[in-house]
């Protein structure tokens, strides 16, 4: 008897995400030194991602993944995913703790955040959906 032997398909790598991830990586290190030095916050390893359902993420061991496209977003808003995730590193959660170290950098997050929100398409490259791009910011 033989086994025919599965091969597994490997996920295509997207020509837009290889084109532009050491680009991606630059920027956002550059402006993580920026605001982990506003806070005077250390992290772990940044990982850059492409991701369709989130633009951020930030682990308990303090490993920090960022999705690619952010640097294609308005610069607030880039600026608003990586305080986003810095302060993660105080609190794993949204509660109002959480929401006041990020309004210590960004007085006017909640307009940041409710644009992000409504982001439907990233000049540059589309997202699929609107629905996908609200449920994004974890
Ligand atoms: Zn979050």
């Amino acid at each position: 008897m033989w086994r025919r032997r599965r091969v597994r398909k490997k996920k295509p790598v997207s020509r837009h995400y290889q084109a532009h991830k050491e680009l991606a990586r630059g920027i956002i290190h550059e402006r993580l030194e920026h605001w982990s030095g506003f806070y005077g916050l250390t992290y772990n390893r940044v990982a850059i991602k492409n991701q369709k359902t989130c633009w951020g993420s930030c682990s308990e061991h303090g490993n920090l993944n960022f999705n690619y496209k952010i640097v294609f977003l308005p610069e607030p808003l880039m600026d608003y995913v990586i305080v986003h995730e810095l302060c993660h590193l105080y609190e794993l959660n949204h509660s109002p703790a959480f929401w006041a170290h990020v309004a210590r950098a960004m007085p006017d997050y909640k307009a940041q955040r409710s644009h992000l929100r409504k982001m439907t398409h990233i000049p540059a490259h589309g997202f699929p959906s609107s629905s996908a791009a609200r449920a994004m910011l974890d």
